[in-house]
């Protein structure tokens, strides 16, 4: 378990390494205020036995209100329904994908507790501190949501800034790391235009951390401040589409 933030009765810890196997390594990020936690791309089931038992020493079962979906791919989703079951908590996720996630099996006394967000984003209090639903549509999911911690000013940016390769925990070196998010944003994230539109939005926002679901975190201004330069000027999806549509030999 890791720390980007704890002051005030407030924390934000994430775990790195409770993937296991063939499963791409994946971030789940916790944020406490007060007793009140929310949990962000939970993940698969795998994770989900290792993942409870770390929360149950951070808050009881009862004080986890808030499930947080960035999209509906399985390393976020797939055990929606455990986490549903075993809690009282609310699921958030783009309205995008509330008719779909029942697909992996939700049992239809949880269902209702899986909450649409609306296109243009929103707030929910999280124990006495507040986070935005940021609107992060094509980034990559069509219906994707980022969410910023107004008290740490932390932006949870889900798979932007992903990185899939090194095992660090932190980002020191921007150039190497940058290295292993290149392939991934130019396969991944469907237009640069969706990137450039996220750029402006955020650059209006104070942040002092950069969080993504896969790889390492950017901490500081300074480096908050390359990630988003960088990848405004990334071309990536539709833009490299000439080579990606060859007949195979
Ligand atoms: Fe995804």
């Amino acid at each position: 378990m890791h720390k980007l933030y704890d002051r005030d009765g407030h924390q934000n810890l994430f775990f790195h390494d409770l993937c296991e196997g063939a499963a791409v390594q994946a971030n789940q990020h916790v944020i406490v205020d007060h007793g009140e936690a929310m949990l962000l791309d939970p993940g698969g089931h795998k994770v989900y036995t290792k993942l409870f038992a770390e929360l149950a020493s951070l808050v009881p079962p009862s004080g986890l209100k808030h499930l947080f979906f960035s999209h509906q791919d399985p390393d976020i989703v797939a055990a929606a329904n455990g986490w549903l079951m075993v809690t009282e908590a609310t699921a958030h996720v783009s309205k995008l994908w509330t008719r779909f996630i029942p697909h992996f099996g939700i049992d239809a006394f949880a269902v209702d507790r899986m909450i649409g967000i609306e296109d243009g984003g929103g707030k929910l209090a999280v124990g006495s501190g507040q986070v935005k639903f940021l609107p992060a549509h094509f980034l990559h999911s069509s219906g994707n949501i980022q969410v910023y911690d107004c008290v740490s000013k932390i932006l949870y940016s889900g798979d932007l800034g992903a990185a899939v390769g090194p095992e660090y925990a932190f980002v020191e070196d921007f150039e190497a790391h940058a290295r292993h998010m290149r392939g991934f944003h130019q396969r991944y994230m469907p237009t640069s235009r969706a990137i450039r539109a996220w750029a402006r939005m955020v650059r209006g926002l104070d942040i002092e951390t950069i969080a993504p679901q896969h790889g390492a975190m950017f901490v500081g201004k300074e480096m908050v401040g390359r990630f988003i330069d960088w990848v405004e000027s990334l071309e990536c999806g539709i833009e490299l589409l000439e080579e990606l549509y060859q007949v195979p030999d």
